[in-house]
């Protein structure tokens, strides 16, 4: 009979299949990868986890483990793992279409066809993009994205392939924890526990009503997805209510001139991932903070500002967040950390303009679009707005960062023949 499959495919420690790519020889060795500014473990290969060393641990506590078992140690490359990853869904879509990208290293697909029909389906994506790309990836398929994800985790280890049906599932549902679904927090499991719900199928039992009126129309949806029917839609993805970057300073300064350059960059990275969303903001925030320890713990400065109509130029944002920041700023204050949020987003599409807007800007802005453009290809050299020019120097510590194999001429892998 056919039907409906949702699919799930995931690349296996994204990350660290990306450095071992092009580095054969780190097969089979313990590998991390390290946050920006080398702050923390974000990706680890099978030996790490066999370590037991937990995802997202600072690097500092397990610096000498490491060393002990001869890991190697990554900073993040970033360029390098967008590429890796456009490539992987670029290699999906020839034999999946369409897919719905959720993640770095996973997206979703709808399949229809009998289960034989989807075993075969989940086996070519992964034979293709192994093949095709090199990276290791897991696919499994299910009746919902929620059950997508948890066939996804049963063989990870394994073929890396699963096929979850109904019957299978109503099975290992009874002791399958509520904690290690997909969308169920921290919080919410909380919740769930205090109010006895600890397996899915205590969750699946529950009367309705009540689920409902205790969890809302999140839990309702959860719920659904775990009886097999898929409301989790592919297209209402729904615009981010904000983006923030901020970031801790290696070392306190009470140097304006810092704190300018902190904020450029992030002002920066925030209105290139606006655009990247197609949308543009109305409203900025820059907040400034001193250390949470000592005497100065009472001067964190938070300052907001709506703009005239809704912008993205990195130009247009920059200039008011510089001026925010001048106005926060307190001589003398050993500040410790620095960020830059915009809000009240909106798509490029449907702009709100304001009865006071002067004359309706160009989106989205021709010499921004080109700067993106040359931005995005080289990663060397890259055009900055003048009064932006801090912003270089303050970009990430990474000290053991990998090559940029994939965007710069001058890093390409050498071969040796
Ligand atoms: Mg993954």
């Amino acid at each position: 009979m056919k039907q409906q499959w949702v699919g799930l495919l995931d690349c296996n420690n994204f990350f660290v299949s990306c450095e071992r790519l092009f580095r054969p020889d780190l097969e089979n060795k313990p590998v991390a990868v390290l946050s920006s500014n080398d702050g923390c473990i974000v990706a680890r290969s099978q030996e790490i986890k066999d370590m037991e060393i937990p995802m997202g641990v600072p690097y500092f506590q397990v610096k000498d483990i490491l060393k002990t078992n001869n890991a190697v140690v990554f900073s993040g490359n970033h360029r390098l793992y967008r590429t890796i990853s456009k490539r992987v869904f670029a290699t999906m879509e020839t034999v999946q279409n369409p897919i719905e990208q959720y993640s770095v290293d996973e997206a979703f697909f709808y399949f229809f066809g009998t289960e034989e029909e989807a075993r075969q389906q989940i086996l070519m994506i992964k034979e293709t993009v192994e093949k095709e790309v090199g990276v290791p990836v897991s696919v499994g398929i299910s009746l919902s994205k929620t059950l997508a994800k948890v066939a996804n985790e049963m063989n990870k280890k394994t073929t890396g392939l699963k096929l979850l049906d109904f019957e299978e599932w109503s099975q290992i549902n009874l002791s399958y924890p509520l904690a290690s679904i997909w969308g169920i927090g921290r919080n919410f499991s909380k919740r769930l526990r205090e109010d006895g719900l600890i397996s899915v199928s205590d969750f699946l039992a529950a009367d309705p009503g009540r689920v409902r009126r205790l969890y809302g129309v999140v839990g309702e949806r959860i719920r659904q997805e775990l009886q097999g029917i898929s409301v989790l839609s592919a297209k209402n993805r729904e615009l981010k209510q904000s983006i923030m970057s901020s970031r801790s300073f290696g070392k306190e300064t009470i140097a304006l001139s810092v704190l300018e350059e902190a904020i450029s960059y992030h002002v920066e990275q925030v209105s290139y991932d606006l655009r990247q969303a197609g949308a543009c903001a109305t409203k900025v925030a820059v907040f400034i903070s001193p250390s949470r320890h000592g005497d100065f713990v009472l001067q964190s400065r938070y300052g907001e500002r709506d703009f005239l109509a809704p912008i993205s130029t990195t130009r247009d944002i920059g200039v008011i967040a510089i001026q925010l920041l001048r106005e926060l700023y307190v001589t003398g204050v050993p500040y410790k950390k620095a960020g830059v949020r915009v809000s009240g987003i909106q798509p490029f599409a449907v702009q709100q303009l304001s009865l006071f807007t002067p004359v309706a800007k160009k989106i989205p802005d021709p010499l921004q679009s080109t700067i993106d453009v040359v931005n995005r290809r080289f990663k060397t050299g890259r055009i900055h707005q003048g009064f932006l020019e801090g912003a270089r120097k303050y970009s990430a510590i990474a000290n053991q960062q990998s090559p940029a194999y994939t965007t710069s001429w001058g890093e390409l892998p050498v071969v040796k023949a």
